[in-house]
């Protein structure tokens, strides 16, 4: 109680109301700190609205890994690839793909996936306890997922990444076309390798499940406060102040969790950092007169089709293009046709579109550091494919580096420094 009463007294200022700055929020706020959330947009509209919903992922594969630098050339090449550069964007793009082909070898794979076996461990605690808080349950599903392939090929190439959940104990089982019918009889019976991981968590509402983490920050004293933040300054005594669209908030820490829009405040602070904008797509099926039973993930296809409240989800693809170019209609509905090929009897009738940025980092670790230059401003981005699986976990590190007190899990390798050692 004392405590927590001495923590009232700090105020934390948090940029970002995506999944990761509100985990944040519900964290510190629960510690009894005071707390100020700000965001151009309504809570949660970003990223953390239109994603494929998994709250638990064995994702503890890097995107850079030799199994995918072999099969980049022809990934770029392909015009049905889910993966594109836009011509305008090829030189940074290929640039930061230069950057991650340096983390393709063997020691760094290893140590990046076992930091991300830790992160997505604690997530499983921080994100039930979040849930719990937030009176949510209702929002979760624990269905597993089923991973499908056409071809035997494609199927043998992913040995790697198999490889790699085996040696951290979240990989899930090989079926043949029998279960995948059991598990999924919806889907086309093209389909014949597959893998089944019931340990999968999702969400019928991603939007909707950070929302509640956010009211219940609100009704725990939380602030919330609509404004564009510019940059960030320093007070005499060396509190960051957020320099917004409105008056500057100043706070005793800030922390920076702007997703995709975070590298030009680190700049600011410390130097550049090569943070992408890895865009994905989705596309809503309200009335999709199949039911799917559980997340299918189309591995050749590139996109997860998740049952949800508002319909099926076929949320997938990544390209790299600038953080202002207008979406590209043209891969969402390459989604749609995919999906009516993989789900034969699948209704995409008034079906409705969306793109969101990822904020990706060549070693698909997110930064979740003290600053260099000031031990007041906490960084929390780059969360790539996994912002929803490990925001809460975020959050409850986020909370240990404000009160300078040990995090559950070593939090070296997500250091913002490493991004200058290469
Ligand atoms: C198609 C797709 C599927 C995905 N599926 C999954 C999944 O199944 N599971 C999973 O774990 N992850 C998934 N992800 C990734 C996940 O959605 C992201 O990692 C996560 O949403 C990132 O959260 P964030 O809070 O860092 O960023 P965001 O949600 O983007 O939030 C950043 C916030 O900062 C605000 N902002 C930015 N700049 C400023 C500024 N200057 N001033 C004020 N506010 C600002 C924005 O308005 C935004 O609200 C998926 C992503 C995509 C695209």
């Amino acid at each position: 109680m004392v405590a927590a009463l001495q923590n009232r007294r700090e105020h934390v200022a948090i940029g970002g109301s995506g999944i990761v700055g509100i985990s944040c929020a519900l964290a510190l706020i629960q510690n009894g700190y005071r707390v100020t959330l700000i965001d151009r947009d309504e809570p949660a509209a970003g990223c953390s609205f239109g994603n494929a919903g998994m709250t638990w992922c064995p994702w503890v594969v890097p995107l850079a890994r030799a199994g995918i630098a072999r099969k980049l050339p022809g990934m770029l090449l392909r015009p049905d690839s889910p993966l594109t550069i836009r011509p305008s964007y090829w030189y940074q793009g290929l640039g930061w793909m230069r950057r991650a082909l340096k983390e393709v070898k063997p020691d760094r794979v290893a140590a990046s996936s076992t930091a991300l076996a830790d992160l997505i461990g604690a997530s499983i605690e921080s994100t039930k306890a979040m849930v719990d808080v937030a009176n949510s349950h209702d929002l979760i599903r624990h269905d597993g997922w089923i991973e499908v392939y056409r071809n035997k090929s494609s199927f043998e190439a992913d040995a790697d990444e198999r490889a790699i959940q085996n040696q951290h104990n979240v990989a899930g089982t090989s079926i043949g076309p029998r279960e995948i019918r059991e598990l999924a009889p919806a889907i086309s019976e093209e389909f014949q390798y597959g893998i089944w991981n019931e340990a999968v968590s999702n969400t019928r509402d991603p939007g909707a499940l950070a929302r509640r983490f956010f009211d219940a920050f609100i009704e725990r004293g939380g602030e919330y406060v609509k404004t564009e933040i510019h940059s960030i300054a320093f007070g005499a005594d060396g509190t960051p102040v957020f320099i917004t669209d409105r008056a500057p908030i100043a706070a005793d820490k800030a922390v920076i969790a702007l997703g995709a829009w975070s590298a030009s405040l680190v700049e600011q602070l410390d130097g550049k950092v090569p943070l992408a904008a890895e865009r994905g797509y989705h596309s809503v099926c309200p009335t999709p007169e199949v039911d799917l039973g559980r997340p299918v993930v189309f591995k050749e296809s590139g996109f997860v089709a998740t049952p949800m409240n508002s319909g099926l989800r076929l949320a997938g693809m990544d390209e790299f293009a600038s953080l202002r170019a207008p979406a590209n209609p043209k891969i969402v509905h390459r989604i749609r046709k995919l999906a009516k090929h993989n789900i034969p009897g699948l209704n995409t009738d008034r079906a409705t579109e969306w793109m969101g940025a990822r904020p990706a980092l060549p070693d698909s670790l997110p930064v979740i550091s003290t600053s260099v230059s000031s031990d007041r401003v906490i960084y929390a981005f780059g969360h790539h494919h996994l912002g929803l699986t490990c925001g809460p976990a975020t959050g409850d590190i986020v909370r240990s580096l404000v009160s300078k007190e040990k995090p559950a899990i070593d939090i070296t390798p997500f250091r913002v420094q490493r991004l200058w050692s290469v």
